[in-house]
């Protein structure tokens, strides 16, 4: 086998292999793009208290200064507005909300 055969067959294989990865890549950003913002009113919102303003909440287990965006499961912590929550999947909550499940960032 020549070796420009090698190298040709090389850049097919890693080419396709490059082609297959686009729309697993495509798919994790319109994904992520397409999340919706919780919505107060949902049910699965009011099971846990869900605020859009953790200031404002008015619950016995919120302490000052809890909200969304220092919350171990709040799933980007550079989201400054607007993030994922482990709790509420494919739901993007505000990084100033709050609900009963939070859990202090260490
Ligand atoms: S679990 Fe944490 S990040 Fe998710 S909504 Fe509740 S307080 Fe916010």
């Amino acid at each position: 086998m020549k070796k420009q055969d090698l190298s040709r067959r090389s850049f097919l294989k890693f080419g396709a292999a490059g082609l297959a990865a686009i729309p697993v890549v495509s798919m994790g950003i319109s994904t992520a793009a397409a999340a919706e913002r919780l919505d107060e009113s949902a049910p699965e919102a009011q099971a846990l208290n869900y605020k859009h303003d953790g200031a404002s909440v008015d619950h016995p287990s919120h302490a000052a200064g809890q909200k969304c965006i220092n919350c171990l499961l709040y799933t980007d912590p550079t989201a400054t507005e607007w993030g994922g929550c482990a709790v509420f999947p494919n739901k993007l909550v505000n990084a100033n909300g709050w609900c009963t499940a939070y859990v202090a960032r260490g």
